[in-house]
């Protein structure tokens, strides 16, 4: 029981931790970041195959901008290179997400959205005119 206290209030800190703005960013990039795995990991359960989710890509632009401000502020050159150039392929993909949904038509037969490069709709087998 000592053991967990030491461990909760330690050096009369919560955890032992110097808390501070700059940590608050630091640790809400480091939980938006890893939240992106919980998102992708449901949105592939639920559609029973891999799916990377638009929203996955925005968590990783967040909290990687999270965690490079954070390294900026903590002069970690290890940490500002893992997190510098990481937003290049987010954005891409952010980028592509949209471009691809734009493409998407209306189903005359049913009005729901028609993926690109289909000839029937998905949703009430109407050719794609
Ligand atoms: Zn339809």
């Amino acid at each position: 029981m000592d053991f967990i206290t030491n461990l909760i209030w330690h050096d009369g800190k919560f955890l032992g931790v110097e808390w501070s703005a700059w940590k608050g960013i630091g640790y809400a990039g480091t939980v938006i970041f890893f939240s992106r795995f919980l998102l992708q990991w449901y949105a592939t359960e639920r559609k029973k195959q891999v799916v990377v989710p638009q929203a996955f890509w925005w968590l990783s632009l967040t909290g990687a901008l999270l965690l490079f401000t954070y390294s900026v502020h903590q002069r970690d050159s290890v940490f500002i290179v893992s997190y510098g150039f990481t937003w290049i392929p987010y954005i891409r993909n952010i980028i592509i997400h949209r471009r691809h949904k734009d493409a998407h038509t209306d189903c005359a037969g049913c009005g729901q959205k028609i993926p690109p490069q289909a000839n029937y709709c998905p949703n009430c087998g109407g050719k794609v005119v």
